[in-house]
């Protein structure tokens, strides 16, 4: 509780459990939740993007008196709180019912370097934080045993700024954890550190924080404390900085230090997932335990490799950190290398590819030599997968490379829109969110009234302009200098335009000037005067990577170009909350990442979830999800075409020949039935096959629940 103290001010009584559930993300998927703190000062919740804390905070008790005397309130408050509490007692759930025999003490333990929870914790970048923050909250649901463990990054990633020009300004601003769901660990005695360890020569202190998703824990590592040497404090402070040697300690932390502390905190996993490849010295940590205590060098191995999952998440090289070995051997210093004894040399030598250059450090092949269970993230990547780093089995053929699928899902209650819920409430029974599972509710989509489909889709693309009105105000109030940002940031867009949405990292894959390659051909879609479109654009470009920011700079340029009549927008600072707004509020969603490079894709399945159909390249999930009728699809260019020119060529006569005249043939009562069927197909399928319930259903029936149960294992291992 006094630790509560500091971030949420006093409280009635009768009102008091509203701290406990503020700092729970669990609040962040239930509606009714949510809800309530819209009631309680509904114009800071909304300009505080959905920050429960921050509505708490700025509150004042005059206010909270009077609701705690508002009988409406105070039931819908009780509602509330029976739920939570109910839910954080019970640890029963779809996993409990499923695996009786296996008990809740031994967790799986889920690294990753970025979770994605909530916009009011910036500890993300893009699509891998997200998907690990949506298996967190699954891990909930589903009441499987679960905690996780990353980085606290105080600076977050970076926030945009894009100038006149359209040069995007990389900004830090310097999250303060009181107005965050964040809750300091305490060491043993009262100390504000968990554990210590060596890197390059020196130990640092290393402090945790706790975030409640719901049941699941995630404690996020933390290095910022007095104890340490200046240099080693803002070793956690920002997400994906700095250069090699930054990246290299701040995986060590993770990895190396996420285990320990763990063992500080008596928490004792039996399964360990590392999320793509930055946590892999989880596993090397593990191997140096056994060892240090006796195991030998080959059965520590297997021990580890019995219990370990590797998911894998981009076939990009630039995706797979690699370091020289030496520096990595300095990151670790002798005393840990020690511990080894006689096999310190094979222990570097693990992330050294045997066919690779000697010197080059891979975590991805570290962590396939540690790991006995390997996954890629759709099927499509689960064979380019095993193109990349079959190898690695020297003469094996392709197929039988030991490395599998589970293909990502997104999180049904964070990214369904409020409106689609009630929808679904009303026409399948106010319990269809516990018939999840049952694919008839799935099937009875395409059974909603068109119209009803149509009008809560309209409601929800008027909320979207409505919101990017309003930023545009703010920021021509504060912030800029020229009336043609106000253009850009997408003020003249007319909600009855059919409108397509593009939003996504700007990594030059994903080609988000596709659109753009030709000029006059889009000016001509777009200023149509009997079928105009709109184009809305977002996405943040990594500091370092100069074409990703020209690339947002040539796009930007066509936003206040008089000639597109403000009907191409680009929304700076794309986060969770902006994804949501977009997802639900476009009509369709625009995907074109160059085959095969990108490994699945979950802004599609969001976008689906919400009745907005996909136009994309036959790549990532698409490969599986499109079925003829729940979107569009890019063929596959030929292996002597250039991608670049016949993809953009489909996509052009796809949106004039087909695409835009479908949503523009409307009834006599203004709704674009074909259009509507695909909407509702969209539905279907993503909500039965592509939610993060699928998925975690997948990862714990192929490989959390045999390692849990302790069944026998047949390794299969590199080399
Ligand atoms: C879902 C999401 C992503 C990932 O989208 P992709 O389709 O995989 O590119 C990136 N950023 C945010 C904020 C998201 O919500």
């Amino acid at each position: 509780m006094t630790l509560l103290r500091a971030k949420i001010p006093a409280l009635p009584a009768r009102l008091e459990g509203l701290a406990a559930l503020a700092v729970n993300l669990s609040w962040s998927w239930h509606r009714q939740a949510r809800a309530l703190f819209r009631r309680i000062d509904e114009p800071t919740w909304r300009l505080s993007h959905h920050n429960p804390i921050e509505v708490l905070r700025a509150t004042p008790a005059a206010r909270f008196e009077v609701l705690a005397k508002d009988g409406d309130f105070c039931s819908h408050y009780d509602q509330v709180m029976a739920w939570f509490d109910a839910e954080q007692i019970s640890v029963d759930g779809w996993f409990t019912e499923q695996y009786p025999e296996i008990g809740a003490d031994r967790p799986v333990a889920y690294f990753c370097a970025e979770f994605g929870l909530h916009s009011s914790v910036p500890i993300y970048s893009g699509g891998l934080g997200v998907l690990a923050g949506d298996h967190c909250k699954t891990a909930s649901d589903l009441a499987v045993p679960f905690v996780g463990i990353g980085l606290f990054y105080k600076k977050g990633y970076f926030d945009q700024q894009v100038t006149p020009l359209g040069w995007q300004e990389d900004s830090d601003e310097v999250l303060n954890p009181d107005t965050t769901p964040l809750i300091p660990v305490m060491g043993s005695d009262g100390t504000p550190w968990v554990t210590i360890l060596n890197t390059f020569g020196r130990a640092v202190h290393i402090g945790a924080w706790t975030m409640r998703v719901g049941r699941a824990p995630i404690y996020l590592l933390d290095t910022d404390l007095e104890l340490n040497h200046p240099d080693d404090r803002s070793l956690t402070s920002k997400l994906y900085s700095g250069g090699a040697e930054m990246r290299l300690r701040q995986e060590w932390i993770l990895g190396t230090g996420g285990v320990r502390v763990l063992r500080a905190l008596q928490i004792n996993p039996a399964a360990w997932h590392a999320n793509e490849g930055h946590a892999a010295f989880m596993m090397m940590e593990r191997v140096r335990e056994l060892v240090g205590s006796g195991t030998a060098m080959p059965d520590a191995i297997s021990a580890v490799r019995r219990s370990t999952i590797f998911t894998t998440h981009t076939p990009v090289p630039a995706g797979h950190d690699a370091f020289d070995v030496a520096q990595v051997a300095e990151c670790a210093g002798p005393a840990y290398l020690e511990d080894f004894g006689d096999a310190a040399e094979q222990a570097v030598a693990f992330g050294v590819h045997p066919r690779g250059h000697p010197r080059e450090f891979q975590m991805t092949v570290l962590a396939i030599h540690l790991a006995g269970h390997v996954n890629g993230v759709a099927q499509r990547h689960g064979v380019v997968s095993r193109q990349l780093w079959g190898d690695l089995w020297s003469d094996r053929p392709e197929a039988e490379v030991p490395i599998g699928a589970v293909t990502n899902g997104v999180h049904l209650a964070t990214w369904m829109a409020n409106p689609f819920m009630r929808l679904l409430d009303y026409h399948l029974g106010d319990d269809w969110g516990f018939r999840l599972d049952d694919t008839e509710i799935w099937s009875a989509v395409l059974g909603l009234d068109a119209r009803e489909v149509w009008h809560t889709h309209v409601e929800l693309k008027r909320a979207l302009i409505r919101y990017l009105r309003e930023e545009a105000r703010r920021k021509w109030r504060d912030e800029w200098s020229e009336a043609a940002q106000v253009v850009a940031a997408g003020a003249l867009l007319d909600p009855t335009v059919f409108t397509i949405g593009f939003a996504r990292r700007f990594a030059t894959y994903k080609r988000a000037n596709l659109m753009f390659s030709d000029v006059e051909r889009l000016r001509k879609i777009v200023t149509s005067t009997t079928r105009p479109v709109q184009v809305i654009v977002a996405g943040k470009a990594h500091p370092q990577d100069t074409p990703g920011k020209e690339i947002l700079q040539s796009i930007y340029h066509f936003t206040r170009d008089p000639v597109f009549e403000g009907r191409v927008a680009f929304l700076e600072d794309y986060d969770m909350h902006l994804a949501h707004m977009l997802v639900q509020g476009v009509d369709i969603w625009l995907n074109v990442p160059r085959v095969p490079l990108e490994a699945s894709g979950t802004s599609g399945m969001k976008a689906a979830l919400n009745g907005v159909p996909q136009l994309s390249t036959i790549d990532g999930w698409w490969e599986e999800g499109y079925n003829g009728k729940n979107g569009w699809a890019i063929p596959k260019a030929g292996p002597d075409e250039d991608a670049d020119t016949v993809d953009a060529e489909h996509l052009y006569q796809l949106l004039e020949k087909e695409i835009i005249p479908l949503w523009y043939e409307k009834d006599a009562d203004g709704i674009p039935r074909r259009f509507v069927q695909t909407m509702k197909e969209a539905i279907r399928v993503a909500g039965s096959k592509f939610t993060a319930r699928r998925m975690m259903q997948d990862y714990v029936q192929r490989y959390y629940a045999p390692i849990l149960r302790g069944d026998p294992f047949v390794d299969d291992p590199p080399l």
